[in-house]
C-alpha cells in the first residue's frame, strides 16, 4: 500500500530534512511545497509585481513549476529554468509569506499538490498539508523546535552554501515568516488536533525519521 505521509511545521523544525530522508527510506516521492511558493515569490519580484495581489495570482497560474528530487535536493524549474539556489536567497525569505497569505495563489498552488499527490507514495512537507492538502493523510505529522535549535539549523544551512549570515537575522526572519503564516486568513499554520506532535529540538534526524516509521506502521 501506498501511503500518504503528510508534515507541516514552522521553518526550521527539521522538515524538510525528515521528509526526504524518510522518503528515501520507504522508496517515495519527496514534495517540498514550500519550494513552489518561493518559486512564485521569486518571479514576483523579477517582474517588480510584489505590490499586485491580481498579477501574482496570474502569474502563479502561469509558471509551469517542475519539482524534481535529485542528488539529494529538491532541483525547481520555472518555465525550464533552474531556480534551485535562486529560491532559498534572503530576499525570497523576506517576500515568501506575503505571497502566500493570497488566496488566489493558494488555491492554484494546493490543487498542483492534490494532483501531485493522488495516487500516495509520496511525502509532502510544508504548512497546510495535514489540514488543507491532504487532511486525510494516512500520516500527519506536525515537526516542531525552538526559536534558537531552528535558528541554529537555518544559519548553518547557509554556512554549508558559503554564505556567513548573522543568526540574529535569521532569527527575526524565521520569527516574522512563522507569524504571518500562523496569523493568516486563509490556511493558516496550525497543527491539526489528529496530527502527531514531534518537538525535534533534541532528536536526531534517524530518530525523527525512526518515530514517522513507526507511525506510518500502525
Ligand atoms: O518550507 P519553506 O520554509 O521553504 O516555506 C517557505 C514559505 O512558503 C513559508 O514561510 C510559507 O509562507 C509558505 N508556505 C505555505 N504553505 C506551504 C508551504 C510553504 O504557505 N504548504
Amino acid at each position: 500500500e501506498k501511503l500518504i505521509i503528510a508534515i507541516d511545521g514552522p521553518a526550521g523544525s527539521g522538515k524538510s530534512t525528515t521528509a526526504k530522508l524518510l522518503a528515501k527510506k520507504l522508496g517515495y516521492l519527496y514534495i517540498d511545497t514550500g519550494a513552489m511558493y518561493r518559486a512564485v515569490t521569486l518571479y514576483a519580484i523579477k517582474n517588480n509585481i510584489l505590490n499586485d495581489e491580481k498579477k501574482i495570482i496570474e502569474l502563479a497560474s502561469d509558471l509551469d513549476i517542475e519539482l524534481k528530487f535529485e542528488d539529494g535536493q529538491t532541483k525547481v524549474r520555472v518555465n525550464g529554468k533552474d531556480v534551485t539556489d535562486e529560491i532559498r536567497s534572503l530576499e525570497v525569505n523576506q517576500n515568501v509569506s506575503p505571497v502566500s497569505k493570497i488566496e488566489g495563489v493558494r488555491k492554484i498552488l494546493v490543487q498542483k499538490q492534490k494532483e501531485m499527490g493522488k495516487n500516495g507514495g509520496v511525502v509532502m512537507e510544508g504548512r497546510d498539508i495535514t489540514t488543507v492538502v491532504f487532511p486525510n493523510a494516512d500520516v500527519k505529522i506536525f515537526l516542531t523546535a525552538s526559536i534558537d535549535e531552528r535558528a541554529r539549523r537555518r544559519a548553518l544551512e547557509f554556512a554549508q552554501k558559503g554564505q556567513q549570515v548573522d543568526i540574529e537575522k535569521v532569527k527575526q526572519n524565521i520569527l516574522e515568516r512563522d507569524r504571518i503564516d500562523s496569523s493568516r486568513d486563509v490556511s493558516p499554520l496550525t497543527k491539526s488536533p489528529d496530527a502527531i506532535e514531534i518537538d525535534t529540538s533534541n532528536l536526531s534526524i534517524d530518530q525523527q525519521v525512526d518515530l514517522i516509521l513507526e507511525e506510518s506502521k500502525k
